[in-house]
Formats: C-alpha cells, structure tokens, sequence
C-alpha cells in the first residue's frame, strides 16, 4: 500500500470539560476519546475505508489503468497470464514487443488486489 500520510486535525469539544478530539482532516470522522493524533491502528483502519481519502482517487485510477491494460492484452486472470508469459517466452516475435507484454503482464500482477 502507498504510504499516504492521514493528516489529522485537532478540536476543541463542546461539553462541561475541554477534551481534544481528532478527527479525519479528509471527511470529519471523530476517533474514540484518547485515540492518539498518530501511529494508532484505529488511524491506520478508517484510512482503508475513508470515501474522502486522496488514496481513493489513486486506487481508481490503478483500477482504470490495469482494466485499459487487461482489455488490451486481452488477458487479466493470473492463471491466463501465466500461460501468456509462457507462450511469450518461446514465440518468435520482436524482442521489444515481448518486453512490452512482459510488462504489461508484470504491471497487472502487481496491481492486482
Ligand atoms: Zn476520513
């Protein structure tokens, strides 16, 4: 996973006593009292679901890009990449074409989920 930083903001409460709270900078989500502004898990655990999160963008446009890339080398499940590294491999073709597929094929292994 792409190391994004959460940044986080911290806030004044409402109520009898001032407490701090901290929130997601990207959607407003409050973490538990006491959750520290940094390295927690419950930090770590809304960045995977947070919709407002910049990684988000990132991961669809991985997901655009590798679909574009599987729909050209008409190939997207492991096992068919599999078999087309191997038939690569062994056909004769020029070379920088099947650096190209090599590629593509290293590329969607890479990026799958
Ligand atoms: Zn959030």
């Amino acid at each position: 996973m792409i190391g994004f930083r959460h940044r986080l903001l911290s806030k004044w409460g409402e109520g009898m006593s001032e407490r701090t709270v901290v929130t997601c900078v990207y959607c407003g989500h409050e973490y538990p009292e006491g959750t520290p502004a940094a390295k927690h898990e419950l930090l770590t655990a809304h960045i995977k679901v947070c919709e407002k999160h910049p990684i988000r963008k990132a991961e669809k446009n991985i997901e655009k890009l590798r679909s574009a890339l599987a729909g050209l080398i008409n190939v997207e499940t492991p096992e068919d990449l599999d078999r087309l590294e191997s038939i690569l491999r062994v056909t004769h073709a020029p070379e920088s074409d099947k650096i190209a597929a090599l590629n593509a094929i290293d590329a969607l292994r890479t990026t799958a989920a």
